[in-house]
């Protein structure tokens, strides 16, 4: 399996699928700016060998994001390749819920085993004023409709935001309390376009947890292969409550994941100062070749992010690497 210097093992590929989004969250596309370079996205044979490669390595689990993934039209195609691919076992979905509610009988067939929707309020005019679009009635509709069909794996992902949902923990926990699903809050990172936000808006998970802690929320004892979340339970709650807080000690200790962009960028680290170009290495089904470029590269990933000196690499803003 993929190891760096400091014994660390990768089984999680996050792929990005398009550096495009429908959604403009102030947070992530603060005063509109766009990313998009869709001419020179990842074509779906491209996919398969990056995918195979990344399983002959090691990897059993594969994250697709974005941008917003959903937008890419061969979605399902991509879905059902990467699940077929051997080795895989889980493909997780992160979107933004705009065509969750259509979609997501179409995404189950192709073998989708989790899904992330991000919801960063429960309340429609907040929900419009921080992402641009007034679907929050749809976008819970397509949750519940993915626990109707049976889907085990749902998690929300909700960043934490002083002015718009820093008061607001009652209402999410309201949320769970017959829900099946995870809902993590997600502590806004600092990255290259949202400085002055970030400064206005960084709300610490510490206190979350203090009012978690004081309601008789517990701290679960972490799972094999989890993420960085700290999740808490409820006897009284059907649905858990995670935290996730990248300018927290030991948030890099137990890093478990590689990203590669929709142009075929390796991303050592979510803030890394450089990118290395594998594409060149897609165009073939070469698995040992893209096996020995990665560990290769490995050498040189970092122990940790420098975001606590406000050092966010060349991430300009997570809709180019998908977070
Ligand atoms: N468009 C999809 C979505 O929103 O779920 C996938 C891509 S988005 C970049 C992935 C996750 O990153 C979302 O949950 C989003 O809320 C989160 N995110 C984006 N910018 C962030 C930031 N600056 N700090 C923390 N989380 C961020
Ligand atoms: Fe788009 Fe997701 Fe960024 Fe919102 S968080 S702008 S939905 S990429």
């Amino acid at each position: 399996m993929l190891q760096d210097p400091f014994e660390r093992r990768f089984s999680y590929l996050r792929l990005s699928l398009t550096e495009s989004c429908n959604f403009r969250c102030n947070y992530c596309l603060p005063n509109g700016s766009s990313c998009d370079n869709k001419a020179a996205e990842l074509t779906l044979l491209e996919i398969q060998h990056l995918v195979r490669g990344f399983a002959a390595a090691g990897t059993t689990k594969v994250r697709l994001t974005g941008g917003e993934p959903t937008l890419r039209r061969d979605l399902c195609d991509i879905i059902r390749t990467v699940r077929q691919t051997a080795g895989i076992r889980e493909v997780a979905l992160t979107t933004n819920g705009y065509r969750l509610n259509k979609d997501i009988q179409h995404w189950l067939d192709a073998g989708l085993t989790a899904l992330n929707v991000s919801i960063d309020s429960l309340d429609a005019d907040t929900f419009h004023l921080v992402t641009g679009q007034d679907r929050l009635a749809d976008i819970l509709a397509g949750v519940e409709r993915a626990l109707a069909l049976g889907l085990g794996k749902v998690k929300i992902n909700t960043v934490l935001l002083r002015q718009y949902n820093g008061q607001s923990l009652e209402t999410f926990l309201d949320f769970v309390r017959d829900k099946p699903v995870s809902l993590r809050f997600i502590e806004l990172m600092q990255t290259g376009d949202n400085g002055s936000f970030f400064e206005a808006q960084h709300l610490s998970g510490s206190s979350i947890i203090q009012q978690l802690t004081a309601a008789g929320w517990q701290l679960m004892p972490r799972q094999h292969n989890a993420g960085p979340a700290l999740e808490y339970a409820h006897p009284e709650y059907l649905g858990t409550i995670g935290l996730i807080m990248p300018y927290s000690a030991h948030f890099c200790d137990d890093c478990n994941r590689l990203r590669v962009s929709s142009t075929g960028q390796l991303f050592l680290c979510l803030f890394a100062e450089q990118h290395q170009n594998l594409r060149h290495l897609l165009a073939e089904d070469n698995p040992p070749a893209l096996v020995a470029f990665l560990q290769a590269q490995l050498q040189f990933k970092p122990f940790s992010h420098q975001l606590a000196n406000a050092n966010t690499g060349q991430t300009r803003q997570l809709a180019m690497i998908g977070g």
